[in-house]
């Protein structure tokens, strides 16, 4: 027999920050909420890592709209508002924004991490959540946040302790990150440095080789206790991002920075989306296509010229992201959906396999 509690009940699959943002915007509306996480711990894939938090593809303040989205960004976390980049010459180009670039957060388990925050956040609100739960099937409307189904992208390195001052370092060579980069972010002495490539994914242990070698010639890289690290990014732009009835969220539909990886904040965004739209009786893929589609159509389009550019061409990049006075409006320029990104969207579809599935129904939640 059903009883009332059960029929208000709404499930959600996956506890990353999408499933979690849902969760927490869920039990606000006075939803009962229940999360199945597959593992014993939220981010798990992650360790310890250390990952950035984009600051630049809205006007405001991530904090802020999370702190909109009744989201409180409790998280441990370091503002930077500049950072270096290298180009394949070795030359160096400082990028300085008016406000933060990006926050640099931990990932994983700890008690000062991004994922940890949130599943507080949702624990207090009364969110139940189900560790060593995997789903494969959802009987009633719910949500499905379960992460990445491929890898279009692959970001591979190492965590460590570190003596390193913090910040934020880049190099763009194809010869380190093939059509991508590599990245150094050090925090509170952790670091993590990867090599993010979108093409030659064989030989990713070669290109972090590569950037570690690299890193250590043009920042002194200091690694203790280093650990082997690395996972998948998916980049999809649907045209529903509903699956078998369900809203997928993040990664899950596909939601991320097509030029350069960041998915954690359409991650939350999304999800926040996903439950208002259940709260509201409203149209989700209406809600997340005003919110976001511009934004991924803009750096699907990134991404397809980028992939053109070649080393000559992040160097040109970099030249101008550095001459521009506030990097944070470069970048947001860059990202900004307009006229041009949406003439080449049909170009950059061809290029990007996959990003023009039409819906994401699978035959199940996620592959085992
Ligand atoms: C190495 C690496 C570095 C990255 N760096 C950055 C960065 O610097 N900035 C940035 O913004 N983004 C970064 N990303 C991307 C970012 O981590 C993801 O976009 C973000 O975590 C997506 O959140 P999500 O909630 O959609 O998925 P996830 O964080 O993957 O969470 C999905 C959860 O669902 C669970 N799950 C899966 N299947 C099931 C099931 N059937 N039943 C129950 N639970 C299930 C999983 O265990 C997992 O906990 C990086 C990704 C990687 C791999």
């Amino acid at each position: 027999m059903t009883t009332e509690a059960d029929a208000q009940l709404v499930e959600v699959v996956g506890g990353g920050p999408a499933g979690l943002a849902a969760a927490i915007t869920l039990a606000r509306g006075g939803r009962r909420v229940r999360v199945h996480e597959a593992q014993r711990e939220v981010g798990h894939r992650f360790g310890a890592d250390l990952q950035g938090l984009e600051n630049w593809s809205a006007r405001d303040d991530v904090l802020d709209t999370l702190r909109a989205d009744g989201i409180a960004p409790t998280f441990a976390r370091l503002a930077c508002t500049h950072g270096i980049a290298f180009d394949a010459w070795d030359r160096a180009y400082p990028l300085r924004g008016h406000a933060p670039l990006v926050y640099v957060v931990e990932r994983g388990p700890g008690p000062r991490s991004l994922d940890t925050a949130l599943l507080q956040q949702a624990l207090a609100l009364g969110v139940e959540v189900r560790f060593g739960s995997r789903v494969r099937q959802l009987e009633k409307p719910g949500i499905l946040a379960t992460g990445p189904r491929r890898a279009d992208a692959i970001a591979a390195g190492y965590h460590f302790d570190t003596a390193q001052p913090e910040g934020f370092w880049l190099v763009l060579d194809d010869r380190v990150a093939p059509a991508g980069y590599a990245y150094l972010l050090v925090m509170g002495g952790r670091g993590t440095v990867k090599s993010c490539l979108f093409a030659d994914f064989r030989n990713q242990r070669l290109y972090v080789e590569r950037t570690v070698a690299r890193f250590r010639r043009l920042v002194g890289l200091d690694m203790r206790n280093a650990h082997f690290h690395a996972g998948a990014g998916n980049i999809l732009l649907p045209s529903s991002a509903l699956m078998q009835g369900h809203a997928a969220v993040g990664e899950c539909a596909g939601f991320q920075d097509a030029l350069a990886g960041f998915g954690m904040r359409h991650a939350m965004r999304s999800g926040v989306l996903s439950a208002r739209a259940l709260l509201q009786g409203s149209d989700y893929d209406a809600l997340w296509r005003r919110d976001l589609a511009g934004g991924l159509q803009a750096a699907l389009v990134n991404r397809a010229l980028y992939r053109r550019l070649g080393n000559r061409g992040y160097r040109w990049l970099l030249r101008a992201a550095s001459a521009a006075r506030d990097a944070r409006a470069f970048l947001r320029w860059l990202y900004g959906p307009g006229p041009l990104s949406r003439s080449l969207l049909p170009w950059a579809r061809r290029r990007h396999p996959g990003s023009d599935v039409e819906n994401l129904a699978p035959d199940r939640v996620q592959p085992s």
